[in-house]
């Protein structure tokens, strides 16, 4: 490729000044936008971004198919009393010798925490290990 001449740089001024992409005046070049954009740069010129698009929310999506959204926020589901033996802790909370039962069905996540039935190699303290591991033909 040749060098940039001054007359593409008049170009690619005009091309920043009618606020052209970098691909736009890279056609009309002979040139790839990168190209474009490295000489701008080196031109100490910004060529035209585009604004960015605001972040769209999510859509909320109902587990039915058609149902409208609810016209008002959920509130957050309500988890069952935790029992007072039963300590809580976030998922960061948890260590290697803590009970990994869960509590509740949606954020925020908490968990039993108590201390569990290492020495039975089952990850929960022993009233969850009891109500985890049934056996056969045991059933809630
Ligand atoms: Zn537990």
């Amino acid at each position: 490729m040749p060098d940039w001449t001054p007359e593409m740089d008049a170009t690619l001024r005009q091309g920043i000044a009618k606020r052209l992409s970098a691909a736009q005046i890279g056609a009309s070049l002979g040139r790839t936008r990168n190209a474009v954009i490295g000489r701008a740069g080196r031109l100490k010129l910004s060529l035209y971004t585009r604004p960015k698009k605001a972040p769209v929310p999510p859509i909320r999506r109902s587990p039915i198919g058609s149902l409208p959204p609810p016209a008002i926020p959920l509130a957050p589901p309500r988890m069952a009393p935790l029992r007072p033996s039963e300590a809580n802790c976030g998922l960061l909370q948890l260590s290697n010798t803590s009970c990994r039962w869960p509590h509740g069905d949606a954020p925020p996540y908490v968990f039993c925490g108590a201390p569990a039935d290492l020495a039975g190699g089952r990850p929960y303290c022993g009233e969850h290990a009891a109500r985890a591991f049934t056996g056969y033909g045991r059933r809630y």
